[in-house]
């Protein structure tokens, strides 16, 4: 029986494989392109971004694209466009980075938390009993780049005319039935930072079919695009609605989104590789996770295979342990002993929102009483044990190795590396 590392045994990955985890993968093409930006000084212009743009709407498969300075500037003004306003309520799912659902609190609504599911996601059969005469919107994450029950979601979202806000910073180029996330909400956003599967620096899209919520997304962060010229742009209006235009030259939202072309221009040769990227990454990830999935109690997220749903370039992959595994070994034991193999992991994901002070206490407004319940909304607000799928969950997730790279060898490494502790669970202490 091997030694566990752990207990003083030889680690079972040996050699460097930095090389297979480096992200973006920046070549001379990138470099030359943010250049061109650098010396032509037109790092505040909008003309690349625009190409940028064209390039990325075409690619996802919607009417428009609208670039922003990160993912959380283009969900606060998806926010707004939706007409989330003052004393509304937005259903979010409680587990996600805080910027697909924060800013909302700024137009003065509340959010009603729903559980997630053991994909991640926002648990379908936990949205419909929260709707409310208040409600406004569903926010939908593609968390970890697993689609989320668009079928369902969308069904209820219909049938009470809400507005689904989609989040797919996770899930850039993953299928769901074979449609491309960021065509699901009624407008979504995505997050284009260096960590994201297609990082371009810092900067964000905007996608929607839709010409009213895309207006109202340029009108509130975008002066330069409502008709007005100025040292940085042409006149060129991108608005066509009376009431909009009437505010023309200035952002409604008093903020400011465009982003850097130098991020752009990045964007540009990003996205063009990026299919190619994504089908060795789909590649790797898939024949990681079936090497490790005969494990009893070991379960990667992913779709099914042949289900014409995938998880695009598989930003923040993730596994659950069962609850019966997790009664075996404590999670965090586990990976602490496949980090000591050489396998980097760790528990958790990001961490429930229900329970934090921001959407129970913040008077964001001086109001003297906390802004989720300063309109007239109800108290949606949510403590400890309300939402028990999350709380039972995210001790089980863990993290899997983000291969960017389809190197057999070492893929069968990493496995028989997690196998090793696996086998040898009852050496754990
Ligand atoms: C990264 C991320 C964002 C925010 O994007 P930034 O570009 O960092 O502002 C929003 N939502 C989710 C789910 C994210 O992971």
């Amino acid at each position: 029986m091997a030694i566990l590392a752990i207990n003083g045994g030889e680690k079972a990955l040996r050699k460097d494989y930095t090389s297979l985890f480096h992200w973006p993968i920046v070549t001379d093409e990138d470099i030359a392109a943010v250049v061109d930006v650098l010396k032509a000084g037109s790092m505040s212009g909008s003309e690349i971004s625009k190409v940028f743009e064209k390039e990325y709407a075409a690619w996802n498969g919607t009417k428009y694209a609208l670039s922003t300075a990160n993912g959380t500037a283009g969900l606060s003004a998806a926010f707004w466009a939706c007409g989330i306003g003052a004393g509304d309520e937005v259903i979010a799912p409680t587990m996600t980075y805080w910027a697909s659902c924060a800013a909302v609190i700024r137009l003065g609504a509340a959010i009603n938390f729903a559980d997630i599911d053991e994909e991640l996601n926002i648990d379908p059969d936990d949205i419909e009993h929260r709707i409310g005469p208040r409600t406004k919107a569903i926010i939908v994450v593609n968390y970890g780049a697993q689609p989320a029950e668009w079928g369902k979601i969308r069904a209820i979202a219909d049938r009470y005319g809400l507005k689904i806000i989609e989040d797919n910073s996770h899930a850039q180029g993953a299928l769901y039935k074979g449609r491309m996330c960021g065509t699901f909400g009624d407008i979504a956003c995505a997050s284009l930072m260096s960590g994201k599967s297609l990082a371009i620096g810092e900067g964000g899209m905007i996608t929607t079919d839709n010409r009213e919520l895309y207006e109202r997304c340029v009108a509130y962060g975008f002066y330069e695009r409502t008709g007005v010229a100025s040292n940085y742009n042409k006149a060129d209006a991108q608005i066509t609605d009376p009431y909009l235009q009437k505010f023309r030259g200035l952002p409604i939202g008093g903020v400011k989104y465009r982003i850097n072309q130098t991020c752009s221009a990045m964007g540009r040769v990003q996205l063009k590789h990026y299919p190619e990227r994504m089908a060795e990454i789909d590649k790797a990830m898939n024949y990681y996770c079936d090497l490790i999935e005969d494990i009893p109690g070991v379960k990667p997220i992913r779709p099914a295979r042949g289900s014409g749903t995938t998880k695009g370039g598989w930003y923040a992959a993730k596994g659950l342990f069962s609850e019966e595994f997790a009664a075996r070994v404590s999670p965090a034991k586990f990976v602490a002993a496949l980090n000591a193999e050489g396998l980097f992991s760790w528990i958790g994901a990001n961490p429930a929102l229900h329970l934090h002070p921001l959407f129970h206490e913040m008077d964001f407004f001086n109001q003297g009483k906390p802004t989720v319940i300063a309109f007239g909304q109800r108290d949606v607000r949510q403590g400890k044990g309300a939402l028990p799928q999350v709380e039972s969950i995210l001790p089980r997730v863990f993290n899997i190795p983000w291969f960017k790279h389809f190197d057999k060898e070492a893929i069968e490494e990493y496995a028989a590396a997690f196998h090793k502790v696996a086998e040898n669970i009852d050496e754990i202490k």
